[in-house]
């Protein structure tokens, strides 16, 4: 699944109201932009004219009548974020406020500098295809209002200036200057800007450094709040003045709304790890020895024990599919985002965790046909044990059956149903699951025409 994560290019209090089952969830989290790592792009897909063309809005003229009290604040709450963080404040950090509009230009711009059309409708397919998102779900203006709606101040590494939106309550915004605050003193001693242009086709990487920078960042305003009580009541004021349920944020499909909040909640308890483990030098080590898969932010000690992702590669398999099929994305889901392709479909979380757990490694690649618009998504996936593995297919399985609530299992197969299982879901074409081992092959959506045997076979014997 491409996948959604967060950045601290915008960012937000935000309190999550409830989980699945309705239960009051505790704990603070800051929202941030998008950032899609969408896997790989067809070769030489253009960029549209307008997006080559976006031009740099210079800015504006006149300096906003906010940003005085927001540079003052920056000073001061620079000085003590250091001290929290034991990092030494290297440079003075630019700041100021800016309108809704100035913001909004940003996130744009941010979006379309970091995914090109065809990346955002590779994702928006993948998630269509899994059943996570509507099949009329429009992802690229749904990101630019939500994120218009979330957005609070942002810490922008390019030009490492800081800025906060200028309708917000200032009083209240201060744990939200010392979270981006703490971006800038990452930026001055561990270089933010290399995470900036991550490279594409390992999207779940990504998502777990980007847990470390975010997970970092809230755990330092965590505390920065704790220091005063004062500021904790103002924080609670402030969270309390915004966040209706007619957001936007309220209404997004669980898992984007899931993935935005991951850096922050599932980063935030990751961090309280390391920094439980060995103060912040030890968090701070961690930007040398990055965390290289949600596996190892979802279980620390899988990072301690520097448990690393099997790298897998998935052959192309658009020839055997016949004429006019492309593959769009190729790319990693991880153990963060099989819990959530389960989840969506399964009874309880436990289950969905339980049956996500022992992930070794995956890959998948995406595949469109030109005309018929019919997609295919291939998976393979390796996990520790055949156990896991025997977990894991059976779990899918059972989301498969609920996936495609018209499915028709097709029983002619001579393979034990405990290693093989094939659907007929009609429109959708077949899908069909194979296991050898610690191996999981999953291909959803192909063509009745095609050969099913010679596709499962190439995708299997890949090394
Ligand atoms: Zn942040």
């Amino acid at each position: 699944m491409s996948r959604v994560s967060a950045d601290y290019k915008s960012e937000r209090f935000e309190m999550s109201k409830r989980n699945k089952s309705g239960r009051a969830r505790a704990g603070v989290a800051l929202l941030a932009a998008f950032v899609f790592t969408a896997g790989l792009s067809p070769a030489g897909a253009p960029r549209s004219a307008a997006q080559v063309a976006a031009p740099q809005m210079p800015p504006a003229a006149a300096v906003n009548p906010r940003s005085a009290s927001v540079a003052s604040a920056t000073a001061e709450v620079l000085k003590e974020t250091g001290e929290i963080r034991q990092l030494e404040v290297l440079r003075a950090v630019k700041s100021g406020a800016q309108s809704r509009a100035e913001i909004e230009r940003m996130l744009v711009r941010n979006l379309d500098a970091q995914t090109t059309p065809a990346e955002l409708h590779a994702s928006e397919l993948a998630l269509k295809k899994l059943g996570l998102v509507p099949a009329d779900f429009a992802m690229r203006s749904f990101l630019i209002e939500l994120l218009t709606e979330q957005v609070a101040g942002y810490y922008d590494p390019k030009t490492q200036e800081f800025y906060l939106a200028d309708w917000i309550d200032l009083d209240g915004q201060q744990p939200v200057i010392a979270h981006e605050l703490t971006h800038a003193l990452q930026d001055q001693h561990f270089n933010l800007r290399r995470f900036e242009d991550w490279p594409k086709g390992d999207s779940d990487a990504e998502l777990a450094a980007h847990a470390l920078v975010e997970g970092d960042a809230t755990l330092v305003m965590t505390f920065y709040v704790m220091r005063d009580l004062k500021r904790v009541a103002a924080m609670m004021k402030s969270m309390n003045a915004s966040g209706s349920a007619s957001e936007k944020i309220e209404r997004a499909p669980r898992v984007l709304r899931d993935s935005l909040l991951f850096p922050y909640k599932q980063g935030m308890e990751w961090t309280s790890q390391v920094y439980r483990r060995g103060g912040w030098p030890l968090v701070s080590e961690a930007y040398k020895s990055l965390p290289q898969s949600t596996e190892q932010i979802l279980h620390a000690e899988k990072y301690f024990a520097r448990e690393v992702p099997v790298k897998i590669n998935l052959p192309d398999v658009a020839v055997l599919l016949g004429k006019g099929w492309a593959r769009l994305d190729y790319d990693v889901n991880g153990e963060w985002s099989y819990f959530q392709i389960l989840d969506e479909f399964l009874r309880t979380e436990k289950e969905s965790q339980k049956a996500a757990e022992g992930w070794g490694g995956d890959r998948f690649a995406l595949y469109e046909h030109r005309a018929t618009r019919q997609v295919l998504l291939a998976q393979l996936t390796a996990w520790d044990t055949e156990q896991d593995a025997a977990e894991f297919f059976d779990a899918y399985v059972k989301r498969t059956e609920r996936r495609y609530k018209n499915a028709v299992a097709d029983t002619r197969a001579s393979v034990p149903v405990a290693t093989r299982r094939v659907w007929n879901t009609a429109a959708d074409g077949l899908v069909v699951m194979e296991r050898q081992g610690a191996r999981v092959c999953i291909l959803e959506g192909v063509p009745q025409k095609a050969d099913m045997g010679a596709l499962l076979k190439k995708v299997m014997a890949t090394p």
